[in-house]
């Protein structure tokens, strides 16, 4: 209608003008009171906020928060990179290491949708090796791949599948991508799994990256921080890339303090608290015979095949209830996300399906 949006139309780039923005879970549902669609915590924390130096740039790299990250971490601070999540993580490696029209990343789906989206933002190629009817990695195909692409993007936990992906597998892609890739491994998840992850390989393999994030242990989504772990010499490519001021002084002061003693340790008993709930709710779940849980639950959520799966998701977004639908994604038809809530959203959603089920007669 108005002559400005034909203009932004016509100017916009063209690579642009199919794409979808990210679906994100607070783009898709705005309403409800039991937001069990994102993964994010349940619980939100108090923070103190100091204002005297607000009115300053703040560093690029907040001091306190990385070595506050790397002492958790158990590494150096030239082996990290604080960023807005580590959604601005995974863009960062592909603005840093692919060149547009030219470089490909390697992805392994059912798996977390940005690394796919921020790629063909900037242009990049995408390969897909889809994981194996188990969620583990296909060794063999991504290797067919070998010298085409630039990043191998490994989730493990997955996000949605909730699979961690075997630490052999991990090393053997690492070592036959090591000339050619880095391989990123997306540890969003990894304080809710029983693996440790992969920090303490660094040393071994340059071409190792991990991404970590505050939003969802840490329950801090509503901040945005993120880190990126990886050899000195990937760090310093990624700070050519990043914005001069990239973390928010209220960031970095509420970063310190969730990874301060007292932060770290509420975490873990959250975290604790948080996969106790994850198997009663297994329980509950499993008890449903309309349902069956998909994939594993190494991550504060669970995945399951649904029948009814779109009249389910319905009734229960109309009581205010969110969860996420995965059924577009490669092997999961009919499958629903639910992220682990507090135990009254944990209890209203068991009960709703139940009573789904029993009105349904089925
Ligand atoms: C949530 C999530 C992220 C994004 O984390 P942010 O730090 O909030 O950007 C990255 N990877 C996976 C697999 C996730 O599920």
């Amino acid at each position: 209608m108005s002559t400005s949006a034909t203009l932004a139309d016509r100017l916009q780039c063209r690579h642009l003008k199919t794409l979808q923005p990210y679906q994100s879970a607070r783009r898709l549902f705005s309403g409800g009171q039991d937001w069990l669609n994102a993964n994010e915590s349940p619980f939100s924390n108090d923070y103190a906020l100091d204002c005297t130096k607000l009115n300053r740039y703040p560093d690029c790299q907040p001091k306190r928060v990385i070595n506050a990250y790397a002492d958790y971490a158990g590494l150096n601070t030239e082996q990290l990179l604080v960023s807005r999540g580590a959604d601005e993580g995974i863009e960062l490696l592909i603005r840093a290491f692919c060149e547009p029209n030219q470089d490909s990343i390697l992805i392994c789906p059912p798996t977390y949708g940005m690394y796919a989206i921020s790629a063909e933002t900037f242009q990049v190629g995408v390969e897909r090796v889809p994981l194996k009817a188990d969620f583990s990695l296909d060794l063999e195909q991504m290797y067919q791949h070998n010298g085409k692409v630039k990043l191998v993007f490994i989730c493990s936990p997955n996000n949605p599948t909730g699979t961690t992906v075997a630490d052999q597998q991990i090393k053997a892609a690492l070592e036959h991508f090591k000339d050619s890739a880095l391989v990123v491994v997306d540890e969003a998840y990894i304080e809710f799994a029983e693996n440790q992850g992969c920090a303490s390989w660094l040393a071994e393999y340059p071409n190792l990256v991990i991404l970590r994030t505050l939003s969802k242990a840490f329950a801090l989504a509503g901040i945005r921080c993120g880190f990126t772990l990886a050899a000195p010499e990937v760090i310093q490519v990624l700070l050519k890339a990043i914005a001069p001021y990239p973390v928010p002084e209220p960031v970095a002061q509420i970063a310190a303090q969730a990874l301060s003693a007292d932060g770290l340790k509420q975490i873990k008993q959250q975290v604790q608290g948080l996969n106790k709930a994850r198997t009663e709710l297994l329980a509950a779940l499993r008890n449903l015979p309309q349902l069956s849980v998909v994939g594993d639950v190494q991550a504060n959520f669970v995945l399951v095949r649904a029948s009814q799966k779109q009249a389910l998701m319905d009734n229960l977004v109309a009581q205010g209830i969110l969860i996420r639908d995965q059924s577009k994604q490669m092997h999961l038809q009919d499958c629903l996300r639910i992220s682990i809530g507090n135990n009254e959203q944990n209890q209203r959603l068991v009960a709703a399906i139940t009573a789904f089920y029993q009105q349904e007669g089925q």
